[in-house]
């Protein structure tokens, strides 16, 4: 079966590009934007999408583009996976709000029952539900705060957590994540993580040198949580050396902190595994979760040792929205999908195709540096030839040869010289083959090869 059969109004199975991109109905709506939304929210790729599935996304003059960003690692599913819409819509007409905290609904519970099954760990769990990923964050710091009683986090160099007040303190990029947004929360201590790229260590020394670090700044029985995304998002899909985070959930038991993983990004079955944690068999106390949970609507949780969210007294976590119904029920259909799909697998499949050619494409061209990541979460950074340099420049020009051309990839890094490929798990062979071709020239292009 290819892609995800949602009835669509085309039934494109390549790019086709009808105009130049962003063709005119997508300008004149980019003019009517300009003046109403504010300048602070913007786009990568300012195409006005009317529909999207199977991979492709369709925009108002008609073109169909391949989608290898999954609108931020979220709809691993597919834009408009069948059970997702199906049980949305049934949702949507039986109710579409009480409040949780108000009068409660069976499917948030159903969702922290496959978040405990799911999730790393054999211990009890218990789950909240939120609405954003920033939120499940801090509200994870909240938990491990109250548990702990202690104060202090730990967070790591080219760490990305959110937007919100605290998640800012949390994140390491100023430009454009907290840049005149201060004064941010107190009690946040960064240290270097582990980047093999670029420190040359292995993850035992890495995990040293910032332990070190959090014992001279901090002490480590004044620690309430280590934080960590167990392979970087937005700071440049930074993957740490094997024993890096074993050695730091390690510390973690031995100094009564909380390893939080900030599985926002890796979850649900992006890197191959459900939880990025996996790979080494880490086990987090809590783990945080959003964008691909839920196929595309917005939710969030934060999951883990029931001890920990049991510390806090009733009435100390919540929102109005947090595991909204129809949310809830989105999240339960996502979950199906990736189950019956094994969609796991399939995000293997696409590493295992992609990565060789990403590195045959770096030893060739000279322009990237490194290649990583696992599974569908995907990345080359990209250098000025002969050195580790970061070359924003290049990077920012292939993107744009890529979206040109129809395909939509992303950038991230603390010096915007990674692009990143992030495809919904469900893209089919052909889609993943055409992107990667397009991908290629765009990176020829540039090197003159
Ligand atoms: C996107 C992201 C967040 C923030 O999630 P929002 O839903 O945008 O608030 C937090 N952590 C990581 C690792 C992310 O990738």
């Amino acid at each position: 079966m290819l892609g995800d059969m949602t009835a669509s109004t085309t039934p494109a199975t390549s790019a086709r590009l009808r105009t130049e991109i962003p063709g005119p109905a997508s300008r004149a709506l980019q003019e009517r934007r300009a003046a109403t939304v504010a300048a602070g929210v913007s786009s990568v790729l300012p195409v006005y999408v009317t529909s999207a599935s199977g991979g492709l996304l369709t925009d108002a003059d008609g073109n169909t583009l391949i989608d290898l960003g999954s609108g931020i690692a979220v709809t691993n599913v597919g834009h408009a996976a069948p059970a997702v819409v199906d049980r949305v819509r049934e949702q949507a007409e039986r109710f579409a709000h009480t409040c949780f905290m108000v009068t409660p609904y069976e499917g948030y519970v159903a969702v922290c029952e496959a978040l405990a099954e799911l999730t790393p760990g054999d211990f009890a769990k218990r789950s909240a539900l939120f609405n954003s990923g920033a939120e499940a964050v801090e509200n994870a710091v909240k938990i491990a705060r109250v548990a702990t009683g202690r104060q202090a986090v730990v967070v790591f160099d080219h760490a990305y957590h959110g937007r919100t007040n605290l998640t800012m303190a949390l994140t390491a990029r100023s430009v454009p994540y907290k840049h005149g947004f201060g004064p941010f929360a107190p009690e946040v201590y960064r240290v270097p993580g582990s980047y093999p790229y670029r420190d040359g260590l292995t993850g035992e020394q890495a995990a040293a040198a910032a332990l070190d670090r959090v014992d001279k700044q901090v002490g480590g029985d004044s620690v309430a949580a280590v934080v960590i995304e167990p392979i970087q998002g937005e700071g440049g899909f930074v993957e740490p050396a094997p024993g890096f985070l074993p050695a730091l959930s390690r510390w973690c038991s031995e100094q009564g902190a909380v390893f939080v993983a900030d599985e926002v990004q890796t979850g649900f079955c992006r890197t191959g595994d459900w939880f990025a944690s996996e790979h080494e068999d880490v086990v987090p106390d809590l783990v945080a979760t959003a964008k691909g949970i839920a196929g595309g609507l917005p939710l969030a949780a934060v999951t883990g040792r029931a001890d920990l969210l049991d510390a806090v007294p009733p009435g100390g976590l919540g929102g109005t929205y947090g595991g909204n119904p129809i949310a809830c029920a989105a999240a339960l259909g996502a979950i199906e999908t990736l189950r019956t799909r094994d969609l796991a697998a399939a995000a293997r499949r696409i590493g295992e195709t992609a990565l060789p050619r990403l590195r045959a494409l770096a030893d060739e061209t000279g322009i990237i540096g490194d290649v990583r990541g696992r599974g569908a979460m995907l990345a080359a950074e990209f250098v000025r030839p002969g050195t580790d340099e970061p070359d924003p420049d290049v990077t920012r020009r292939v993107a744009a040869a890529c979206h040109q051309a129809g395909v939509v990839v992303l950038t991230c890094g603390t010096h915007g010289n990674v692009v990143r490929l992030l495809p919904p798990l469900v893209l089919p062979d052909d889609l993943l083959d055409e992107g990667l071709s397009v991908l290629d020239r765009a990176v020829r292009a540039e090197a003159g090869r």
